[in-house]
């Protein structure tokens, strides 16, 4: 597989390179994507970025940074993913953020070193205000909270279950 074309020069290109960003919107999604996972890394390594985060509202980015690392590896691009734990998600669940952790390709059923969720977002998306704003469909709306003292006590037994399970 040879290596992407580099990009025509731009007015502070230099500045991506050794860059990290840790919210790239590639992963599949309701709305239509300008890229999708494999091109942004590929135009990541054209720029001479060092890392990519996936960011993804609807699932796990996890396994698509995993997927992105095992096809375009040889890229040299650093690319992460992460859980922000949505309604869709899966919501406010340790077992959702201890499936994120896990997730991976093993090697010989050895984690790699690369592989596992390495950020955990609360909801972004999640109030009912906000769902309507952005047009979100009836189950979506239904799933999010109107009341943020309902969410802050779902955010503090979640933290409280986190703690129980290990998770720091
Ligand atoms: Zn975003």
């Amino acid at each position: 597989m040879s290596s992407p074309p580099p990009l025509p020069p731009r007015p502070g290109a230099h500045l991506l390179v050794g860059a990290v960003d840790g919210h790239v919107h590639a992963c599949p999604h309701r709305n239509a994507r300008s890229l999708d996972v494999f091109d942004a890394v590929e135009q990541a390594a054209a720029a001479g970025m060092r890392a990519i985060g996936l960011m993804d509202n609807f699932c796990s980015s996890v396994g698509y940074a995993a997927l992105a690392r095992r096809r375009l590896g040889h890229l040299g691009v650093e690319v992460f993913g992460g859980v922000v734990l949505e309604p869709q998600v899966g919501g406010l669940s340790v077992e959702v953020v201890e499936a994120a952790l896990a997730l991976g390709y093993a090697d010989d059923d050895e984690p790699h070193p690369a592989d596992g969720a390495r950020f955990v977002s609360l909801p972004t998306h999640h109030t009912r205000a906000v769902a309507r704003m952005e047009g979100r469909d009836a189950n979506y709306v239904a799933a999010g909270t109107d009341d943020v003292w309902e969410f802050l006590t779902k955010v503090t037994v979640w933290i409280q279950d986190s703690e129980r399970h290990g998770l720091e």
